[in-house]
Protein backbone atom coordinates (compact mmCIF):
# COMPACT_ATOMS: atom_id res chain seq x y z
CA UNK A 1 0.00 0.00 0.00
CA UNK A 2 1.43 3.48 -0.56
CA UNK A 3 0.36 5.85 2.46
CA UNK A 4 1.77 9.40 2.36
CA UNK A 5 4.53 8.98 0.39
CA UNK A 6 5.58 5.40 1.94
CA UNK A 7 5.22 1.93 0.54
CA UNK A 8 3.76 0.13 3.65
CA UNK A 9 2.19 -3.56 4.51
CA UNK A 10 -1.29 -4.11 6.55
CA UNK A 11 -0.42 -2.82 10.11
CA UNK A 12 -2.17 -6.21 11.16
CA UNK A 13 0.70 -8.41 8.74
CA UNK A 14 -2.03 -10.03 6.74
CA UNK A 15 -1.87 -10.40 3.12
CA UNK A 16 -4.11 -12.29 0.14
CA UNK A 17 -3.26 -14.51 -2.52
CA UNK A 18 -4.45 -13.31 -5.74
CA UNK A 19 -4.90 -15.68 -8.16
CA UNK A 20 -4.71 -15.83 -12.28
CA UNK A 21 -8.25 -16.81 -13.40
CA UNK A 22 -6.75 -18.73 -16.57
CA UNK A 23 -5.09 -21.24 -14.36
CA UNK A 24 -6.11 -20.57 -10.47
CA UNK A 25 -2.42 -19.85 -10.11
CA UNK A 26 -1.04 -17.37 -7.50
CA UNK A 27 0.56 -14.31 -9.14
CA UNK A 28 1.42 -12.26 -6.25
CA UNK A 29 0.61 -11.41 -2.92
CA UNK A 30 -0.83 -8.50 -1.43
CA UNK A 31 -0.85 -6.37 1.38
CA UNK A 32 -4.23 -7.24 3.08
CA UNK A 33 -5.23 -3.69 4.47
CA UNK A 34 -7.94 -3.19 7.51
CA UNK A 35 -9.86 -0.13 8.77
CA UNK A 36 -6.54 1.40 10.75
CA UNK A 37 -4.70 0.99 7.75
CA UNK A 38 -7.48 3.11 5.94
CA UNK A 39 -7.84 5.24 8.63
CA UNK A 40 -4.17 6.39 7.96
CA UNK A 41 -4.13 6.85 4.64
CA UNK A 42 -7.76 9.07 4.84
CA UNK A 43 -5.37 11.07 7.91
CA UNK A 44 -2.43 11.88 5.40
CA UNK A 45 -5.04 12.38 2.34
CA UNK A 46 -6.73 14.97 5.12
CA UNK A 47 -3.82 16.89 6.13
CA UNK A 48 -2.16 17.31 2.36
CA UNK A 49 -5.60 18.78 1.25
CA UNK A 50 -5.83 20.92 4.30
CA UNK A 51 -2.11 22.42 4.52
CA UNK A 52 -3.39 23.42 0.86
CA UNK A 53 -0.21 23.49 -1.18
CA UNK A 54 -1.66 21.05 -4.11
CA UNK A 55 -5.03 22.17 -3.78
CA UNK A 56 -3.75 25.24 -4.66
CA UNK A 57 -0.91 24.52 -6.99
CA UNK A 58 -1.39 27.12 -10.12
CA UNK A 59 -3.96 24.37 -12.10
CA UNK A 60 -1.54 24.28 -15.13
CA UNK A 61 1.32 23.18 -13.03
CA UNK A 62 -1.26 20.09 -11.67
CA UNK A 63 -2.14 19.46 -15.17
CA UNK A 64 1.36 18.78 -15.54
CA UNK A 65 2.25 16.35 -13.53
CA UNK A 66 -1.52 14.50 -14.59
CA UNK A 67 -0.11 14.48 -17.61
CA UNK A 68 3.51 13.22 -17.10
CA UNK A 69 1.64 10.03 -15.56
CA UNK A 70 0.11 9.38 -18.88
CA UNK A 71 2.83 9.35 -20.39
CA UNK A 72 3.98 7.47 -17.73
CA UNK A 73 1.80 5.01 -18.73
CA UNK A 74 2.34 4.74 -22.34
CA UNK A 75 6.04 4.68 -21.66
CA UNK A 76 5.24 1.26 -19.30
CA UNK A 77 1.75 0.27 -21.20
CA UNK A 78 2.90 -3.38 -22.48
CA UNK A 79 3.83 -4.18 -18.72
CA UNK A 80 0.45 -2.94 -17.24
CA UNK A 81 -1.15 -4.73 -20.12
CA UNK A 82 0.85 -8.25 -19.17
CA UNK A 83 -0.06 -7.71 -15.58
CA UNK A 84 -4.00 -6.76 -16.41
CA UNK A 85 -4.16 -9.66 -18.64
CA UNK A 86 -2.17 -12.48 -15.91
CA UNK A 87 -4.46 -10.92 -13.39
CA UNK A 88 -8.17 -10.60 -14.92
CA UNK A 89 -7.89 -13.10 -17.89
CA UNK A 90 -8.70 -10.85 -20.52
CA UNK A 91 -7.19 -10.90 -23.99
CA UNK A 92 -3.78 -9.37 -24.01
CA UNK A 93 -5.25 -7.09 -27.40
CA UNK A 94 -8.02 -5.87 -24.65
CA UNK A 95 -5.45 -5.27 -22.17
CA UNK A 96 -3.48 -3.37 -24.77
CA UNK A 97 -6.08 -1.63 -25.89
CA UNK A 98 -7.43 -0.65 -21.92
CA UNK A 99 -3.70 1.02 -21.96
CA UNK A 100 -4.29 3.09 -24.70
CA UNK A 101 -7.60 4.40 -23.55
CA UNK A 102 -5.76 4.70 -20.01
CA UNK A 103 -2.88 6.95 -20.57
CA UNK A 104 -5.41 9.35 -22.86
CA UNK A 105 -7.66 9.87 -19.69
CA UNK A 106 -4.65 11.04 -17.87
CA UNK A 107 -3.31 13.42 -20.95
CA UNK A 108 -7.15 14.78 -21.11
CA UNK A 109 -7.66 15.54 -17.60
CA UNK A 110 -4.10 16.96 -17.25
CA UNK A 111 -4.63 19.04 -20.50
CA UNK A 112 -8.12 20.36 -18.94
CA UNK A 113 -6.66 20.87 -15.23
CA UNK A 114 -6.23 24.90 -16.62
CA UNK A 115 -9.17 25.19 -19.19
CA UNK A 116 -11.84 26.14 -16.24
CA UNK A 117 -11.39 30.09 -15.22
CA UNK A 118 -14.97 30.15 -13.97
CA UNK A 119 -17.40 32.94 -14.99
CA UNK A 120 -18.45 36.12 -14.49
CA UNK A 121 -22.26 36.80 -13.79
CA UNK A 122 -24.37 40.32 -13.76
CA UNK A 123 -25.20 41.01 -10.35
CA UNK A 124 -28.91 42.20 -10.18
CA UNK A 125 -27.69 45.04 -7.38
CA UNK A 126 -25.91 48.26 -8.39
CA UNK A 127 -21.85 48.43 -7.88
CA UNK A 128 -21.63 45.00 -7.27
CA UNK A 129 -19.35 42.04 -8.82
CA UNK A 130 -20.53 38.36 -8.98
CA UNK A 131 -17.62 35.51 -9.99
CA UNK A 132 -18.40 31.74 -10.10
CA UNK A 133 -15.24 29.71 -9.26
CA UNK A 134 -14.77 25.85 -9.16
CA UNK A 135 -12.73 24.39 -6.22
CA UNK A 136 -11.44 20.96 -5.48
CA UNK A 137 -14.30 19.30 -3.18
CA UNK A 138 -11.50 18.00 -0.58
CA UNK A 139 -10.50 14.09 0.10
CA UNK A 140 -11.75 11.65 -2.26
CA UNK A 141 -12.32 8.42 -1.85
CA UNK A 142 -12.32 6.24 -4.66
CA UNK A 143 -13.36 2.19 -5.00
CA UNK A 144 -13.25 0.40 -7.91
CA UNK A 145 -14.06 -3.23 -9.18
CA UNK A 146 -12.55 -6.18 -10.75
CA UNK A 147 -13.81 -6.26 -14.50
CA UNK A 148 -12.00 -3.21 -16.08
CA UNK A 149 -9.29 -2.64 -12.85
CA UNK A 150 -7.00 -0.01 -14.30
CA UNK A 151 -9.42 1.61 -16.53
CA UNK A 152 -11.95 2.22 -13.53
CA UNK A 153 -9.12 3.74 -11.33
CA UNK A 154 -8.16 5.94 -14.23
CA UNK A 155 -11.50 7.86 -14.69
CA UNK A 156 -11.40 8.59 -11.25
CA UNK A 157 -7.64 9.27 -10.70
CA UNK A 158 -6.64 11.39 -13.25
CA UNK A 159 -9.67 14.15 -12.81
CA UNK A 160 -9.35 13.86 -9.15
CA UNK A 161 -5.77 15.03 -8.99
CA UNK A 162 -6.48 17.71 -11.99
CA UNK A 163 -8.87 19.13 -9.92
CA UNK A 164 -6.61 19.81 -6.63
CA UNK A 165 -8.11 16.98 -4.64
CA UNK A 166 -6.48 14.66 -2.83
CA UNK A 167 -7.38 10.72 -2.77
CA UNK A 168 -7.56 7.63 -1.19
CA UNK A 169 -8.08 4.71 -3.78
CA UNK A 170 -8.94 1.33 -3.00
CA UNK A 171 -9.18 -1.05 -5.58
CA UNK A 172 -10.67 -4.49 -6.22
CA UNK A 173 -9.15 -7.06 -3.39
CA UNK A 174 -9.21 -9.74 -6.49
CA UNK A 175 -7.40 -7.04 -8.99
CA UNK A 176 -4.78 -4.66 -7.87
CA UNK A 177 -1.65 -5.65 -9.52
CA UNK A 178 -2.21 -2.57 -11.97
CA UNK A 179 -3.06 -0.01 -9.75
CA UNK A 180 -0.21 -0.86 -7.69
CA UNK A 181 2.05 -0.29 -10.44
CA UNK A 182 0.45 3.05 -11.85
CA UNK A 183 0.85 4.06 -8.05
CA UNK A 184 4.52 3.38 -8.74
CA UNK A 185 4.36 5.72 -11.30
CA UNK A 186 2.32 8.35 -9.38
CA UNK A 187 5.58 8.38 -7.04
CA UNK A 188 7.62 8.21 -10.13
CA UNK A 189 6.04 11.42 -11.68
CA UNK A 190 6.63 13.34 -8.60
CA UNK A 191 3.15 14.28 -6.88
CA UNK A 192 3.73 15.04 -3.38
CA UNK A 193 3.56 13.32 -0.35
CA UNK A 194 0.01 12.69 0.62
CA UNK A 195 -1.44 13.71 -2.51
CA UNK A 196 -2.26 10.28 -4.10
CA UNK A 197 -2.61 6.98 -1.40
CA UNK A 198 -3.78 3.62 -1.86
CA UNK A 199 -4.90 1.07 0.35
CA UNK A 200 -5.30 -2.80 -0.26
CA UNK A 201 -8.00 -5.26 0.97
CA UNK A 202 -11.50 -6.02 1.21
CA UNK A 203 -14.43 -4.23 1.08
CA UNK A 204 -16.36 -4.23 4.10
CA UNK A 205 -13.37 -3.18 5.97
CA UNK A 206 -11.16 -0.83 3.88
CA UNK A 207 -13.94 0.45 1.69
CA UNK A 208 -16.89 0.61 4.31
CA UNK A 209 -14.14 2.88 6.21
CA UNK A 210 -13.56 4.39 3.06
CA UNK A 211 -16.76 5.12 2.66
CA UNK A 212 -18.40 6.16 6.65
CA UNK A 213 -15.33 8.63 7.77
CA UNK A 214 -15.97 11.92 8.48
CA UNK A 215 -12.56 13.36 6.84
CA UNK A 216 -13.71 11.80 3.36
CA UNK A 217 -15.89 14.66 1.94
CA UNK A 218 -16.11 12.67 -1.69
CA UNK A 219 -16.73 8.76 -2.45
CA UNK A 220 -16.69 7.62 -5.99
CA UNK A 221 -17.72 3.82 -6.51
CA UNK A 222 -17.73 1.75 -9.60
CA UNK A 223 -19.44 -1.65 -8.78
CA UNK A 224 -22.34 -3.47 -8.38
CA UNK A 225 -25.69 -2.03 -7.28
CA UNK A 226 -26.27 -3.38 -3.85
CA UNK A 227 -22.64 -2.25 -2.80
CA UNK A 228 -23.04 0.96 -4.18
CA UNK A 229 -26.69 1.31 -2.04
CA UNK A 230 -24.38 0.20 1.18
CA UNK A 231 -21.66 3.05 0.48
CA UNK A 232 -24.82 5.26 -0.19
CA UNK A 233 -26.23 4.78 3.28
CA UNK A 234 -22.82 5.09 4.68
CA UNK A 235 -21.81 8.50 2.92
CA UNK A 236 -24.95 9.77 4.11
CA UNK A 237 -23.40 9.89 8.02
CA UNK A 238 -21.56 13.27 7.01
CA UNK A 239 -23.71 13.69 3.61
CA UNK A 240 -20.59 13.23 1.37
CA UNK A 241 -20.61 13.69 -2.10
CA UNK A 242 -21.21 10.85 -3.51
CA UNK A 243 -20.90 9.80 -7.61
CA UNK A 244 -21.81 5.93 -8.28
CA UNK A 245 -20.78 3.63 -11.46
CA UNK A 246 -23.09 1.16 -11.30
CA UNK A 247 -24.36 -2.28 -13.25
CA UNK A 248 -26.48 -2.35 -16.29
CA UNK A 249 -28.77 -4.76 -18.74
CA UNK A 250 -28.15 -2.94 -21.70
CA UNK A 251 -30.56 -3.06 -24.71
CA UNK A 252 -28.86 -3.57 -28.63
CA UNK A 253 -31.54 -2.98 -30.73
CA UNK A 254 -31.74 -3.99 -34.47
CA UNK A 255 -34.32 -3.26 -37.09
CA UNK A 256 -34.49 -5.45 -40.34
CA UNK A 257 -32.68 -2.87 -42.77
CA UNK A 258 -29.89 -2.70 -40.30
CA UNK A 259 -26.08 -3.77 -42.22
CA UNK A 260 -26.70 -7.57 -41.54
CA UNK A 261 -23.36 -8.79 -41.27
CA UNK A 262 -22.11 -5.92 -38.98
CA UNK A 263 -25.03 -5.73 -37.20
CA UNK A 264 -24.38 -10.03 -36.43
CA UNK A 265 -20.60 -9.63 -35.35
CA UNK A 266 -21.50 -6.59 -33.24
CA UNK A 267 -24.06 -8.21 -31.12
CA UNK A 268 -21.70 -10.83 -30.38
CA UNK A 269 -19.08 -8.35 -29.47
CA UNK A 270 -21.28 -6.50 -27.11
CA UNK A 271 -22.10 -9.16 -25.01
CA UNK A 272 -19.32 -11.34 -25.17
CA UNK A 273 -16.27 -8.87 -25.21
CA UNK A 274 -14.25 -10.08 -22.15
CA UNK A 275 -17.11 -12.89 -21.34
CA UNK A 276 -19.31 -10.28 -20.53
CA UNK A 277 -18.15 -8.79 -17.54
CA UNK A 278 -18.65 -5.50 -18.31
CA UNK A 279 -21.07 -2.66 -17.13
CA UNK A 280 -22.40 -1.62 -20.75
CA UNK A 281 -22.44 -5.03 -22.25
CA UNK A 282 -25.26 -5.45 -24.35
CA UNK A 283 -27.05 -8.44 -22.91
CA UNK A 284 -30.05 -7.72 -24.54
CA UNK A 285 -30.50 -8.04 -28.01
CA UNK A 286 -33.81 -6.67 -29.39
CA UNK A 287 -34.48 -7.88 -33.30
CA UNK A 288 -37.02 -6.78 -35.89
CA UNK A 289 -39.28 -9.88 -36.04
CA UNK A 290 -39.13 -10.09 -39.73
CA UNK A 291 -35.18 -11.17 -39.33
CA UNK A 292 -35.30 -12.74 -35.89
CA UNK A 293 -35.21 -16.33 -37.20
CA UNK A 294 -32.17 -15.39 -40.08
CA UNK A 295 -30.07 -13.09 -37.27
CA UNK A 296 -30.49 -15.80 -34.69
CA UNK A 297 -28.89 -18.58 -37.38
CA UNK A 298 -26.00 -16.40 -37.61
CA UNK A 299 -25.62 -15.84 -34.12
CA UNK A 300 -25.82 -19.35 -33.02
CA UNK A 301 -23.10 -20.22 -35.84
CA UNK A 302 -20.94 -17.57 -35.12
CA UNK A 303 -21.10 -18.22 -31.46
CA UNK A 304 -19.83 -21.66 -31.51
CA UNK A 305 -16.37 -20.30 -33.76
CA UNK A 306 -15.65 -18.08 -30.55
CA UNK A 307 -12.16 -19.14 -29.36
CA UNK A 308 -11.87 -19.12 -25.52
CA UNK A 309 -8.07 -20.04 -24.00
CA UNK A 310 -5.60 -18.34 -22.36
CA UNK A 311 -5.64 -14.13 -22.58
CA UNK A 312 -1.75 -14.32 -23.95
CA UNK A 313 -2.55 -16.48 -26.90
CA UNK A 314 -3.14 -13.62 -29.50
CA UNK A 315 -5.56 -15.98 -31.05
CA UNK A 316 -7.45 -16.05 -28.31
CA UNK A 317 -11.16 -14.65 -28.13
CA UNK A 318 -12.67 -14.66 -24.77
CA UNK A 319 -10.60 -15.16 -21.69
CA UNK A 320 -12.29 -16.70 -18.56
CA UNK A 321 -14.76 -15.40 -15.49
CA UNK A 322 -12.96 -13.87 -13.31
CA UNK A 323 -13.93 -16.46 -10.01
CA UNK A 324 -15.11 -19.61 -8.94
CA UNK A 325 -17.43 -17.55 -7.15
CA UNK A 326 -18.86 -15.32 -10.12
CA UNK A 327 -18.69 -18.86 -12.03
CA UNK A 328 -21.29 -20.08 -10.31
CA UNK A 329 -23.51 -16.88 -10.31
CA UNK A 330 -23.38 -17.25 -14.41
CA UNK A 331 -24.10 -20.49 -13.99
CA UNK A 332 -27.42 -20.19 -11.25
CA UNK A 333 -28.94 -17.39 -14.20
CA UNK A 334 -28.59 -19.88 -16.89
CA UNK A 335 -30.86 -22.12 -14.26
CA UNK A 336 -32.85 -19.15 -13.63
CA UNK A 337 -33.33 -18.48 -17.42
CA UNK A 338 -34.00 -22.67 -18.57
CA UNK A 339 -37.05 -22.65 -15.92
CA UNK A 340 -38.64 -19.36 -16.48
CA UNK A 341 -39.15 -20.83 -20.42
CA UNK A 342 -36.66 -19.36 -22.08
CA UNK A 343 -34.87 -21.74 -25.06
CA UNK A 344 -30.87 -22.49 -24.42
CA UNK A 345 -29.96 -21.94 -28.24
CA UNK A 346 -26.09 -22.04 -27.93
CA UNK A 347 -23.87 -22.95 -24.76
CA UNK A 348 -25.22 -22.87 -21.22
CA UNK A 349 -22.49 -24.85 -20.04
CA UNK A 350 -18.50 -25.24 -18.91
CA UNK A 351 -16.42 -26.12 -22.34
CA UNK A 352 -15.26 -29.73 -22.45
CA UNK A 353 -11.81 -28.42 -23.95
CA UNK A 354 -9.33 -30.32 -21.09
CA UNK A 355 -7.02 -27.17 -21.39
CA UNK A 356 -9.74 -24.48 -19.79
CA UNK A 357 -10.29 -26.97 -16.88
CA UNK A 358 -8.30 -25.22 -14.50
CA UNK A 359 -9.64 -21.40 -15.53
CA UNK A 360 -13.25 -19.96 -14.81
CA UNK A 361 -14.64 -20.60 -18.02
CA UNK A 362 -18.03 -20.56 -19.41
CA UNK A 363 -19.07 -20.93 -22.57
CA UNK A 364 -20.99 -17.98 -24.80
CA UNK A 365 -24.57 -18.70 -24.49
CA UNK A 366 -27.79 -17.61 -26.18
CA UNK A 367 -31.24 -17.57 -24.91
CA UNK A 368 -33.84 -16.91 -27.45
CA UNK A 369 -37.89 -16.78 -26.14
CA UNK A 370 -37.53 -14.33 -23.73
CA UNK A 371 -39.91 -11.76 -22.31
CA UNK A 372 -38.95 -9.53 -20.80
CA UNK A 373 -40.83 -10.37 -17.24
CA UNK A 374 -38.31 -12.95 -17.04
CA UNK A 375 -35.24 -12.37 -14.22
CA UNK A 376 -32.73 -13.63 -16.92
CA UNK A 377 -33.56 -10.59 -19.12
CA UNK A 378 -34.16 -7.81 -16.29
CA UNK A 379 -31.00 -9.14 -13.85
CA UNK A 380 -27.49 -8.26 -13.99
CA UNK A 381 -25.45 -11.85 -15.18
CA UNK A 382 -22.17 -10.18 -15.71
CA UNK A 383 -21.06 -12.66 -17.90
CA UNK A 384 -21.52 -14.30 -21.96
CA UNK A 385 -25.38 -14.87 -21.56
CA UNK A 386 -27.33 -12.94 -24.47
CA UNK A 387 -30.82 -13.10 -24.06
CA UNK A 388 -33.21 -12.42 -27.58
CA UNK A 389 -36.62 -10.85 -27.95
CA UNK A 390 -38.43 -9.37 -31.39
CA UNK A 391 -40.38 -6.31 -31.97
CA UNK A 392 -42.48 -5.17 -34.70
CA UNK A 393 -42.06 -1.53 -34.15
CA UNK A 394 -40.15 1.37 -33.07
CA UNK A 395 -42.59 2.42 -30.59
CA UNK A 396 -41.95 -0.81 -29.00
CA UNK A 397 -38.52 -1.17 -28.98
CA UNK A 398 -38.00 2.01 -27.10
CA UNK A 399 -41.02 0.52 -24.77
CA UNK A 400 -38.83 -2.72 -23.89
CA UNK A 401 -35.59 -1.45 -24.30
CA UNK A 402 -36.96 1.04 -21.20
CA UNK A 403 -38.60 -1.41 -18.98
CA UNK A 404 -35.05 -1.91 -17.08
CA UNK A 405 -34.17 -0.50 -13.75
CA UNK A 406 -31.19 -0.01 -15.23
CA UNK A 407 -30.18 2.85 -17.49
CA UNK A 408 -26.14 2.83 -18.55
CA UNK A 409 -26.10 2.47 -22.19
CA UNK A 410 -27.85 1.22 -25.66
CA UNK A 411 -27.60 0.66 -28.96
CA UNK A 412 -29.42 1.06 -32.34
CA UNK A 413 -28.19 -0.29 -35.78
CA UNK A 414 -30.83 0.88 -38.72
CA UNK A 415 -29.45 2.50 -42.27
CA UNK A 416 -32.29 5.12 -41.34
CA UNK A 417 -30.63 7.75 -39.41
CA UNK A 418 -34.63 9.17 -38.64
CA UNK A 419 -35.25 6.06 -36.89
CA UNK A 420 -31.98 5.77 -35.62
CA UNK A 421 -32.71 9.81 -33.92
CA UNK A 422 -36.23 7.95 -32.94
CA UNK A 423 -34.49 5.21 -30.73
CA UNK A 424 -31.51 7.62 -29.26
CA UNK A 425 -34.04 10.73 -27.81
CA UNK A 426 -35.92 8.21 -26.32
CA UNK A 427 -33.82 5.62 -24.55
CA UNK A 428 -33.46 6.62 -20.73
CA UNK A 429 -29.48 5.92 -20.86
CA UNK A 430 -26.89 7.84 -20.32
CA UNK A 431 -24.93 6.56 -23.78
CA UNK A 432 -26.64 5.88 -27.03
CA UNK A 433 -24.54 4.10 -29.59
CA UNK A 434 -25.73 4.37 -33.10
CA UNK A 435 -24.57 1.62 -35.59
CA UNK A 436 -21.84 0.98 -32.93
CA UNK A 437 -21.02 -1.03 -29.53
CA UNK A 438 -19.13 -0.26 -26.86
CA UNK A 439 -17.44 3.42 -28.12
CA UNK A 440 -16.49 5.40 -24.52
CA UNK A 441 -13.34 7.76 -24.75
CA UNK A 442 -12.04 10.29 -22.25
CA UNK A 443 -13.69 13.89 -24.12
CA UNK A 444 -17.69 12.15 -23.41
CA UNK A 445 -19.15 11.60 -20.21
CA UNK A 446 -20.15 8.48 -19.40
CA UNK A 447 -22.75 7.58 -16.64
CA UNK A 448 -26.06 5.96 -15.92
CA UNK A 449 -30.04 7.06 -15.73
CA UNK A 450 -32.20 5.26 -12.99
CA UNK A 451 -30.51 2.72 -11.18
CA UNK A 452 -27.28 2.46 -13.05
CA UNK A 453 -25.34 5.45 -11.10
CA UNK A 454 -25.11 8.87 -10.14
CA UNK A 455 -22.77 11.40 -11.68
CA UNK A 456 -20.64 11.47 -14.50
CA UNK A 457 -17.49 10.00 -15.65
CA UNK A 458 -14.75 11.22 -18.39
CA UNK A 459 -14.97 14.91 -20.08
CA UNK A 460 -15.67 17.97 -18.76
CA UNK A 461 -18.73 16.41 -16.47
CA UNK A 462 -16.47 13.71 -15.25
CA UNK A 463 -14.06 16.44 -14.16
CA UNK A 464 -16.92 18.56 -12.67
CA UNK A 465 -17.85 15.83 -10.26
CA UNK A 466 -14.87 16.22 -8.37
CA UNK A 467 -15.27 20.32 -7.55
CA UNK A 468 -17.54 22.50 -5.76
CA UNK A 469 -19.10 25.52 -6.89
CA UNK A 470 -18.42 28.77 -5.02
CA UNK A 471 -20.35 32.41 -5.80
CA UNK A 472 -18.18 35.21 -4.88
CA UNK A 473 -19.86 38.30 -4.46
CA UNK A 474 -18.39 42.14 -3.56
CA UNK A 475 -20.37 44.98 -2.93
CA UNK A 476 -17.81 47.91 -4.78
P1 LIG B 1 -18.53 -5.08 -6.12
O1 LIG B 1 -19.63 -4.12 -5.83
O2 LIG B 1 -18.58 -6.41 -5.52
O3 LIG B 1 -17.11 -4.47 -5.67
C1 LIG B 1 -16.63 -3.24 -6.16
C2 LIG B 1 -15.70 -2.63 -5.15
O4 LIG B 1 -16.42 -2.32 -3.97
C3 LIG B 1 -14.54 -3.53 -4.73
O5 LIG B 1 -13.37 -2.75 -4.59
C4 LIG B 1 -15.00 -4.04 -3.37
O6 LIG B 1 -13.94 -4.39 -2.51
C5 LIG B 1 -15.73 -2.83 -2.83
N1 LIG B 1 -16.72 -3.14 -1.78
C6 LIG B 1 -17.38 -4.31 -1.56
N2 LIG B 1 -18.18 -4.19 -0.47
C7 LIG B 1 -18.04 -2.92 -0.02
C8 LIG B 1 -18.60 -2.19 1.07
N3 LIG B 1 -19.49 -2.73 1.90
N4 LIG B 1 -18.22 -0.90 1.24
C9 LIG B 1 -17.34 -0.33 0.40
N5 LIG B 1 -16.76 -0.97 -0.61
C10 LIG B 1 -17.10 -2.26 -0.84
O7 LIG B 1 -18.44 -5.11 -7.70
P2 LIG B 1 -17.52 -6.03 -8.58
O8 LIG B 1 -18.08 -7.41 -8.49
O9 LIG B 1 -16.09 -5.78 -8.26
O10 LIG B 1 -17.79 -5.43 -10.04
C11 LIG B 1 -18.87 -5.81 -10.81
C12 LIG B 1 -19.96 -4.75 -10.81
O11 LIG B 1 -19.42 -3.49 -11.18
C13 LIG B 1 -21.04 -5.03 -11.82
O12 LIG B 1 -22.31 -4.84 -11.24
C14 LIG B 1 -20.81 -3.99 -12.91
O13 LIG B 1 -21.93 -3.64 -13.66
C15 LIG B 1 -20.25 -2.85 -12.14
N6 LIG B 1 -19.47 -1.94 -13.01
C16 LIG B 1 -20.02 -0.74 -13.41
C17 LIG B 1 -19.32 0.10 -14.27
C18 LIG B 1 -19.90 1.41 -14.73
O14 LIG B 1 -19.18 2.21 -15.32
N7 LIG B 1 -21.17 1.68 -14.50
C19 LIG B 1 -18.05 -0.27 -14.69
C20 LIG B 1 -17.51 -1.48 -14.27
C21 LIG B 1 -18.24 -2.31 -13.41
Amino acid sequence: MYINGKWIDSESGKTREIINPYNQEIIATAAEGNEKDTKDAIQAARQTFDEGSWSTLPANERGEFVYQIGQLIRRDSQELAELETLDTGKTIQESRDDMADIANVFLYFGGLADKNGGEIVKSPFPDSESKVVREPVGVCGQITPWNYPLLQAAWKIAPALAAGNTIVVKPSEITPLTTVKVFQLIEEAGIPKGVANLVLGAGVSTGAELSANHHVDLISFTGGMETGKTIMQAASHNVKKIALELGGKNPNIVFADADFETAVDQALNAVFFHAGQVCSAGARLLVEESIHDEFVEALIERTKRIKLGNGFDESTQSGPLISAEHLAKVEQYVEIGEKEGATLAVGGKRPNDSELQNGFFYLPTIFTNCTNDMRIVQEEVFGPVLTVETFQSKEEAVKLANDTIYGLAGAVWTQDLNKADFIATRLRMGTVWINDFHPYFAQAPWGGYKQSGIGRELGQQGMEEYTEVKHIYRNK
